[in-house]
């Protein structure tokens, strides 16, 4: 090891520990390190690489996190002394049964009881780390109550419900954040959601599991100064190791109710419900929120905060923020709340002399100085409060599985065979199964309303519109659901599992060279299923930037509904070759795809892709509640979808298609307004060899649904031979890639203009077909040379 250079947590070898001394990096991806426990004076032990060497695995604080190599590189280690496991000074200490609400288990006194007002609605705030099972419990406190929205402004989901048993009370599941630090878009919408809306409790619920990293956010809450109750989350894991947590004494130092609970069995919600309702009704404030060590380092971050408290106090009351919460977020240099505050001038100034002051005296910066007291006390309170298990069994197994699926070369195999392996149980065998049922119950439905219709003597053009239109289009639409409904299923025990974190880990890299993170292969993937889905499941990415760029690439991705039109038009011109052709087509999708992607990164979507500091959860088995829970969303939205955007355009395509420019319906479809539509649009694919209004009014139905390309094509050429007539080799290779690449459906455009709004939607449709349209006249004019 050389001496002149500093080493970074780049140079430790795969096993090894180090301390950290310096954090790298600036603004809010140096203030993210620091939040993940990523602070001076922590230990941190190199787990091993992804399979393409690029990120890492680290372990830090009890828990596992990536990092990227360029980003290790920032984060300055020196070999660690103390690798000796620390027994807690806990261990022995009995803790006494945990009181209920009675003589002991109340957190106020009388004289300062303020309960609110009869018939006040009480709201919570559900607040938590990733992964710690805020879900779960959220569906336990909420039974099926609860309803799905956006937070306002923004595409993240916002939950709530009312706590069973509570009438008048409100429980809203904010995103999974780390830290009040604004850093992703999620940690913003619950910053402001507690800051501004003011919930009248907080529920805190912690992995017992990983206390350490969670207790973080835990004080950063309490500083918000509104009433609070911590809910242990995950004791039966805990326990079933020879683990334990001192829950009196836990209260005790942090003067809130604690309550051990485990989401996933059900146990002791009964009792966090009881103790939420009760603080927020009593509205007790947390017991302390005042986490400066005045001993420590001469007391040096201790006097800086007060003298802060001090200094902006009135400044506080007036933006209506809580004055320590203020107090340390401006420590750390956070821009949002010196605005907020409205200091003058000189007060600004006096304030950088004593963060200044602070920094000299306590040989930190700022931001890590308060990192460092934050975690200085945790360390304190798990101390006296936890006992650990060596090992856990599950982080055991977690290992040996991951030796497997994040394996040097078993990780790649493992995730192309586990993929394979759901689109197939999902396309051909559950999902088609179900879907046959669902096309059967459709046509004999449309079979009875159709004969009652008949026997009714109603009039022709209602009974088309309600057979051929309404059950004609939105019923092949819908008989996608089931397929969408299994798709969801394996992908949501995917996610729950902790698998598709391992996924983002093992394919960072290579998403990194076309201007992504790891975590867009998801949606990426889910598109080559059906991209109303894949859009969907790209909800969960951190970074908008992010975000968008996925949901823009992922109509690129081949969807299974363009199947039958790469059969049809393969079978008809080039019957030795299809299987190739449809595999080259599934390629072309993905390399123009890529080069899309190239194209945004220079332009559009400059910048890096999202610092991938990620953490991997232990693997952990999904509850069915949840499971069940999620389908019934995603079946819910799509059937809104169906019953909505897709109802109006099947019948608007319905009536061009049905009726003539005078307004009476046609026999003919050749005089329909949709033929004399498609006409006008034909010469734009003459360049392309295939500008017969035929194939254009083809094109046009395959808007609603890729499948109704080979349909229309069918019907209104008659048989395979006209079609081979009408157009070239030549044109139906263009025509093939038209259609690989051309805009989405409606269903996915829906999706799109849902997620991102309708200015995003129409530069997709836009994008999609104005690529379509080059690659196709590439595939004419090369096929005209070739041939
Ligand atoms: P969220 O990301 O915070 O919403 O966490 P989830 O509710 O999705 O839970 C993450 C995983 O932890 C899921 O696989 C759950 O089944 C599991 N889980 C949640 N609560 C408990 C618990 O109390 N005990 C155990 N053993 N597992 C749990
Ligand atoms: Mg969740």
């Amino acid at each position: 090891m050389s001496t002149t250079k500093t080493m970074t947590l780049r140079d430790l070898e795969i096993g090894a520990t180090g301390t950290v001394t310096t954090v790298g990096g600036e603004g809010a991806l140096r203030q993210h390190f620091l939040d993940m426990g990523v602070i001076p004076g922590a230990d941190i032990t190199l787990v091993k690489y992804a399979p393409m060497g690029d990120p890492m695995e680290l372990r830090v604080h009890g828990y596992a996190l990536t990092l990227r190599v360029a980003d290790a590189e920032k984060i300055g280690i020196r070999p660690s002394e103390n690798t000796k496991y620390k027994v807690s000074s806990a261990v022995g200490a009995a803790d006494p049964a945990h009181p209920g609400l009675g003589e002991d288990g109340k957190y106020h006194v009388q004289a300062d009881e303020h309960p609110l007002p009869e018939g006040t609605p009480l709201t919570f705030a559900l607040a938590g780390n990733q992964n710690c099972g805020k879900t779960t419990l959220f569906n336990q406190l909420t039974g099926a109550s609860q309803h799905v929205g956006n937070f306002p402004g923004v595409t993240v989901d916002r939950k709530s419900g009312v706590v069973r048993g509570y009438p008048g009370t409100e429980i809203t599941d904010l995103p999974g954040i780390y830290s009040m630090s604004p850093y992703s878009s999620e940690e913003i919408v619950s910053r402001q959601f507690i800051l501004n809306e003011k919930p009248t409790g907080i529920i805190n619920i912690v992995d017992a599991t990983n206390i350490e990293r969670n207790l973080y956010l835990t004080m950063q809450l309490m500083e918000l100064d509104v009433p609070m109750v911590l809910a242990l989350n995950m004791m039966d894991e805990l326990k079933g190791n020879g683990g334990a947590i001192l829950v009196n004494k836990m209260e005790e130092m942090l003067g809130i109710p604690v309550v051990p609970i485990s989401a996933l069995r059900n146990e002791g919600v009964d009792e966090l419900a009881r103790h939420a309702i009760h603080i927020a009704k009593y509205q007790e404030r947390p017991g302390r929120n005042d986490f400066c060590d005045r001993d420590s380092h001469g007391g040096a971050v201790h006097r800086c905060l007060h003298g802060v408290m001090h200094l902006i106090d009135d400044h506080a009351a007036a933006a209506g923020l809580p004055r320590r919460f203020a107090a340390t977020k401006l420590v750390e240099g956070d821009e949002a709340i010196l605005a907020a505050l409205n200091l003058s001038q000189n007060e600004k100034e006096m304030l950088e002399h004593i963060i200044v002051q602070m920094e000299e005296e306590r040989g930190l910066d700022r931001a890590a100085a308060i990192a460092d007291m934050r975690f200085a006390f945790i360390e304190k309170l798990v101390d006296k409060t936890v006992i650990k298990p060596q090992e856990s069994r599950e982080h055991a197994r977690s290992r040996k599985i991951d030796a497997v699926l994040t394996g040097k070369y078993t990780a790649l195999p493992a995730f192309i065979g586990i993929m394979a392996a759901v689109f197939y149980l999902t396309f051909n065998v559950f999902g088609a199964w179900l879907q046959t049922g669902m096309e059967m119950g459709i046509e004999a439905l449309t079979g009875v309303v159709d004969s009652a219709m008949t026997a009714w003597g109603v009039s022709a053009p209602v009974h088309s519109l309600v057979i051929d239109g309404i059950f004609g289009g939105v019923g092949s639409v819908l008989s996608f659901l089931p397929v969408i409904v299994v798709l969801f299923f394996f992908l949501s025990l995917l996610e729950d599992t902790g698998y598709m974190a391992r996924v983002a880990f093992v394919m960072d890299k290579l998403l990194r060279k076309i201007g992504l993170s790891g975590r867009s292969i998801v949606p990426m993937l889910i598109g080559f299923g059906c991209t109303v889905p894949g859009v969907m499941a790209s909800r969960t990415l951190p970074s908008d930037r992010d975000r968008k760029m996925t949901i823009m690439l992922t109509p690129f991705m081949s969807c299974s509904a363009k199947l039958p039109i790469y059969g049809f038009l393969c079978d008809a011109f080039f019957p030795q070759h299809s299987g190739l052709i449809m595999v080259g087509l599934y390629f072309l999708g993905i390399a123009v795809g890529i080069l899309v992607a190239l194209v945004f990164k220079g332009t559009m979507f400059r910048g890096e892709a999202v610092p991938f500091v990620m953490e991997l959860p232990n693997y952990r088995m999904p509850g069915a509640k949840n499971v069940a829970q999620l389908l019934w969303e995603k079946a819910k939205d799509f059937l809104q979808r169906a019953f909505t955007i897709i109802f109006f355009s099947t019948i608007v395509i319905w009536f061009l298609q049905s009726f003539g420019l005078n307004f009476s319906m046609v026999d003919d479809p050749e005089h329909s307004i949709l033929a004399l539509l498609a006409g006008l649009i034909a010469p734009i694919f003459a360049p392309l060899g295939f500008g017969d209004w035929r194939i254009s009014t083809g094109l046009i139905t395959g808007f609603l649904a890729k499948e109704s390309v080979v349909s229309t094509i069918e019907v209104l050429f008659g048989s395979v031979d006209a079609l081979l007539a009408a157009i070239t080799p030549a044109a139906a290779a263009a025509l093939l890639v038209f259609c690989l690449l051309y805009t989405p459906c409606a269903a996915a455009v829906a999706s799109v203009r849902q997620e991102l709004g309708g200015k995003w939607a129409a530069g997709v449709v836009l994008l999609q077909c104005g690529v379509a349209w080059i690659c196709g006249l590439l595939t004419y004019m090369a096929c005209m040379l070739v041939f």
